[in-house]
């Protein structure tokens, strides 16, 4: 529930928002009295002057009220979506991996854009005015009871049957408007989806299939735009039926009663005049409840948005550094770690042990799918083992507070992603309060540091979206350097299989020794390079740890890494 607190935070805003709306609806209602008060001066050859100021008086006074409370309600309204934002956002930013990626980004951008948008529409204006027109409609209800109840009966008789087919009305449009903004969301899914992908579609011939599947999609939304509309359309048209019945019924039956004597002309008038007065609030009414369950879905899809499994922090902050103490922790430790995707038949990772040392440089290899990124998932524990433990820095990682964990691990992934800013914005992304010199002996060992002196602004030099202005090498080598400016016990390098050109290759690789000397490297190795420069090589089949050794112990003892080196490792040099 984020909704609730949400609106609780707002509420003294929001009430007072409405009490102004309640004493403007209080001013509107004195004008037809001081109206009366001036024909009577007029009649009465009085001076006209201070029923004339009271009621100049009374406009402004319900101006300003109107305008105060729209204000108030419009603060509280943008309030309130800020307050669900960022939230939302909040509670994405700390989800759980695997629950992260099922969600669809078209869905999520239109549960935080717009069904946040529809929100605050149901929670501030519609609310607000269900609360001041109820508020006029029960003071006309109390007067005319004061003048005949009995008529009263008859009129709400008639007037109750309009709004009892008004809620009916109101709950179909809730239903009807969740399927609109799930219709949309799928719309606008499709469509991103569609957009990220525009040259694959292009090359594919397939922008008419495309744009007919999107046009279904908007077609659908419209279907289910059209049901609300249809819904909320017969509002108007139900309680306009049960006034105008009810007015048939009171003047009939109170002419009868005059011709009676039981009811004085004056009081059947101003019931009738009462009547007129009750129709506009009994609408606003109703046409506030309608808007109020259109919101209810929207507020339902941000709700649900809110309540996506969280990461656990994992415990206390212990301050440990994981070991530091006379010998130093392994780096990593797996002890029988299996592990299986959800919907995944066979598992990724089945009984798997290692220990990697403090320091050197470990390669990963195996045939696609063999689990090679799940044991880095595991390592950073963006998914949890089903059964074994994994250690990083001697601490078991199940309990580890999750941001001391991942403070002793570098990620260095496939393609390198770039933040958007300048060089020094990307490097120091995790660490935004290091020290020049940090930085320098990061770039150092990284083997940036003259690359970085050659752009034009230096290390201020802006990085296009992307990244532009560097190549595939250096992009890996700046993430490698933000890595290292943590002093990670442990990097994990997942090696990009583009080939580099063979100056890359070599400074990638030379990197990579010298940062084995200080924490241990862990590597998915694409090019036989990689391996061959590694201490020790981890081969993964079918989630199997099938063999580890040295290049030259492998290529005599384990078949399934000869067969790698010979077809799926590029030979040393073949960049070009
Ligand atoms: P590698 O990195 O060695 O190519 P992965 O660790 O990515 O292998 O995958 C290991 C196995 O787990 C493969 O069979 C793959 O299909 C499966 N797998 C990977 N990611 C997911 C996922 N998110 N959901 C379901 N199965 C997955």
């Amino acid at each position: 529930m984020i909704v609730a607190p949400a609106v609780r935070r707002q509420r003294t805003l929001i009430g007072v928002a409405i009490v102004l709306g309640l004493l403007g609806t209080v001013a509107t209602l004195l004008q037809p009295i001081l109206i009366g008060n001036l024909i009577a001066a007029v009649v009465a050859g009085e001076s006209v002057v201070p029923p004339i100021t009271l009621i100049a008086l009374l406009f402004v006074a319900d101006a300003l009220l109107a305008a105060l409370h729209l204000y108030l309600i419009g603060i509280a309204g943008e309030n309130i979506v800020l307050d669900l934002r960022t939230t939302v956002t909040g509670r994405l930013l700390h989800a759980r991996l695997p629950a992260f990626q099922r969600l669809e980004h078209g869905d999520v951008f239109n549960r935080t854009l717009a069904d946040t948008s529809l929100a605050r529409l149901a929670l501030t204006s519609s609310v607000a005015q269900m609360i001041t027109a109820g508020f006029t409609t029960v003071g006309c209800v109390a007067v005319m009871a004061w003048l005949d109840w009995r008529l009263l009966l008859a009129a709400l008789g008639c007037l109750g049957g309009a709004s009892a087919v008004a809620l009916v009305l109101a709950k179909g449009v809730r239903v009807a408007a969740a399927q609109n903004r799930a219709d949309t969301s799928d719309y606008g899914s499709a469509l991103l989806r569609v957009l990220g992908a525009v040259t694959t579609v292009k090359a594919s011939r397939a922008e008419r299939r495309e744009a007919e599947r999107l046009a279904r999609l908007a077609g659908a939304a419209r279907h289910s735009g059209i049901r609300v509309t249809r819904l909320s359309a017969m509002f108007m048209p139900a309680i306009n039926v049960g006034t105008q019945l009810s007015l048939a019924v009171v003047i009939a039956w109170g002419v009868a009663r005059t011709a009676t004597g039981s009811l004085s002309v004056a009081d059947l008038t101003a019931f009738i005049m009462y009547l007129f007065y009750l129709v506009s609030p009994l609408v606003l009414f109703f046409l506030g409840l309608g808007e109020f369950q259109q919101g209810r879905a929207a507020i339902d899809r941000v709700q649900e948005l809110a309540g996506i499994e969280q990461e656990p922090a994992g415990g206390p902050t212990t301050g440990s550094n994981g070991g530091a103490s006379a010998a130093p922790a392994p780096a990593v430790v797996f002890e029988d770690v299996s592990f299986s995707y959800a919907e995944a038949a066979a598992p990724a990772l089945d009984g798997v042990s290692f220990a990697l040392p403090a320091t050197g440089v470990t390669a990963v290899v195996g045939p696609s799918g063999a689990g090679k990124s799940t044991l880095f998932q595991l390592i950073e524990r963006f998914r949890s083992p089903d059964r074994g433990t994994v250690r990083v820095a001697g601490a078991d990682t199940a309990t580890t507070p999750l941001a001391e964990l991942r403070g002793r691990i570098g990620l260095v992934e496939q393609d390198a992603p770039l933040m958007r800013g300048t060089v020094r914005d990307n490097l120091t992304y995790a660490h935004p309060d290091a020290t020049a010199e940090e930085i320098t002996d990061a770039l150092r060992a990284a083997h940036l540091a003259e690359v970085v002196a050659a752009l034009p602004a230096g290390l201020d030099t802006e990085l296009g979206e992307g990244g532009i202005g560097l190549s595939g090498g250096q992009k890996q080598r700046l993430a490698i350097a933000r890595a290292l400016l943590g002093r990670p016990r442990v990097l994990l390098l997942d090696e990009a299989t583009s080939h580099l050109d063979s100056d890359s290759e070599r400074a990638l690789r030379e990197t990579v020794t010298a940062i084995g000397a200080h924490c241990h490297v862990l590597t998915i190795a694409h090019r036989m390079s990689t391996a061959m420069g590694a201490d020790e090589i981890l081969v993964l089949e079918a989630g199997r740890l099938r063999a580890r050794g040295t290049h030259a112990e492998l290529m005599a003892g384990d078949p399934v890494y000869r067969r790698l080196a010979d077809q799926q490792l590029a030979p040393v040099g073949a960049a070009s």
